[in-house]
């Protein structure tokens, strides 16, 4: 079976651990993935949706040791489905190896 539909544009922004991808157009500015990130590196940017929203961005400070650290808490909390992280695999299997799990 063919599934159609539109496929919404995905920014992508480099993280130490991954990726994390926000579909700009469905982002509402509600600031909810910018409140719970427990790093605080989800900052309100400048940059605007076609609605005039502002979007979140990620400011990591790897000297401050604020980094993304892929929870996931963003994804959970967007109500618009909007925002998601992608671990970088190997980065997570190099961690469990260190931990010895
Ligand atoms: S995955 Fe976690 S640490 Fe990274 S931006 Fe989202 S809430 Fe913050
Ligand atoms: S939680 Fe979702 S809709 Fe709200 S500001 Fe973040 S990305 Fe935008």
């Amino acid at each position: 079976m063919q599934v159609s539909g539109k496929v919404l544009p995905t920014r992508r922004v480099k993280i130490s651990r991954g990726e994390i991808h926000i579909i700009e157009e469905r982002c509402k500015q509600c600031r909810l993935c910018i409140e719970l990130c427990p790093k605080e590196v989800l900052k309100e940017s400048e940059r605007v949706n076609k609605k005039g929203y502002h979007l979140p961005e990620v400011v990591e400070d790897l000297a401050k040791e604020k980094i993304c650290v892929a929870c996931g808490f963003c994804e959970i909390a967007c109500p618009e489905y909007s925002i998601w992280v992608e671990e970088k695999k190997e980065e997570a299997s190099r961690e469990r190896d260190l931990w010895g799990k």
